[in-house]
């Protein structure tokens, strides 16, 4: 009897080393499986078997890294692209809006009747377009626009008589300054074509102007001043400057319509 006991003894002990063992190697397989979530390349390594299974899964992580590798710098290529073409496109309507413009107010001084323009206009316009360069600079990119208008040939004024109505003779132009009180029937008329000559301070008392008048201090730019060492003065006026860009010696012209003039006087020189 008490050897019995005894024996059940040492067999309940060992089921329970049995017992003891079974449950660290499955802790262990627990522990192996949640380690090997975390680090995938670690379960080939630690199960010690390579299976076809897992080798596929090798290269296809592989390719997928290959492909992220080729696949990021291509989008962002990509991209760069796609803002340099806006860029280009956005550049080039500038420049083209710049150049019709150009054109079409080279076209209306190509009217004045009594120039004798020419029937047509090109105006050319080249600039160079720097792509935008991330880690390769590129080299520039010259870009040719051409514009051809036909000169002005004037307006149809269809007015009350309707589209169907008599054609009229265009309008006489005339130039206008932008502080004279008299219209300008031609643009070389001496009161807006003016040339100045740059002389020393010195010498402008001794100076006549082409109607044998002597040159006086302009109000605008040298009242109640002595000439300075330089000084600017026009054959025609009796006034001298002591600064170039004074407003006595520039005129801005302005085209206008005969009919729009009619409340100014005509120029004693031209008109
Ligand atoms: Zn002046
Ligand atoms: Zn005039």
């Amino acid at each position: 009897m008490l050897f019995q006991k005894a024996k059940n003894r040492q067999r309940n002990k060992v089921y329970k080393d049995e017992r003891i063992l079974k449950n660290k190697k499955e802790r262990m397989r627990s522990l192996r499986r949640k380690m090997s979530l975390f680090f995938p390349t670690n379960r080939d390594r630690l199960s010690g078997k390579v299976s076809f299974c897992t080798f596929l899964n090798k290269i296809r992580s592989a390719s997928m890294a290959v492909e992220t590798a080729f696949v990021l710098p291509l989008f962002f290529l990509g991209v760069v692209t796609m803002i340099s073409f806006m860029d280009i496109y956005k550049i080039q309507t500038e420049h083209l809006t710049k150049l019709c413009q150009s054109a079409k107010e080279a076209g209306m001084y190509a009217y004045l009747p009594d120039v004798g323009g020419p029937e047509e206009i090109t105006l050319p316009d080249i600039y160079a377009y720097e792509p935008i360069g991330g880690l390769v600079p590129l080299p520039k990119v010259w870009i040719h626009n051409r514009v051809r208008v036909h000169a002005w040939t004037g307006k149809e004024d269809y007015g009350e008589t309707g589209e169907g109505g008599a054609q009229q003779t265009p309008e006489k132009m005339v130039y206008v300054t932008e502080t004279g009180s008299v219209y300008h029937r031609s643009l070389s008329c001496s009161y807006i074509n003016l040339s100045v000559e740059q002389i020393s301070g010195s010498s402008v008392q001794s100076r006549r102007n082409q109607y044998g008048e002597k040159y006086e201090a302009c109000e605008i730019c040298s009242r109640n001043q002595n000439p300075a060492g330089i000084v600017f003065i026009t054959g025609k006026s009796n006034r001298y400057h002591n600064l170039g860009s004074c407003s006595g010696l520039k005129r801005t012209v302005r085209i206008v319509k005969e009919s729009e003039a009619k409340g100014m006087g005509a120029c004693g020189r031209c008109g």
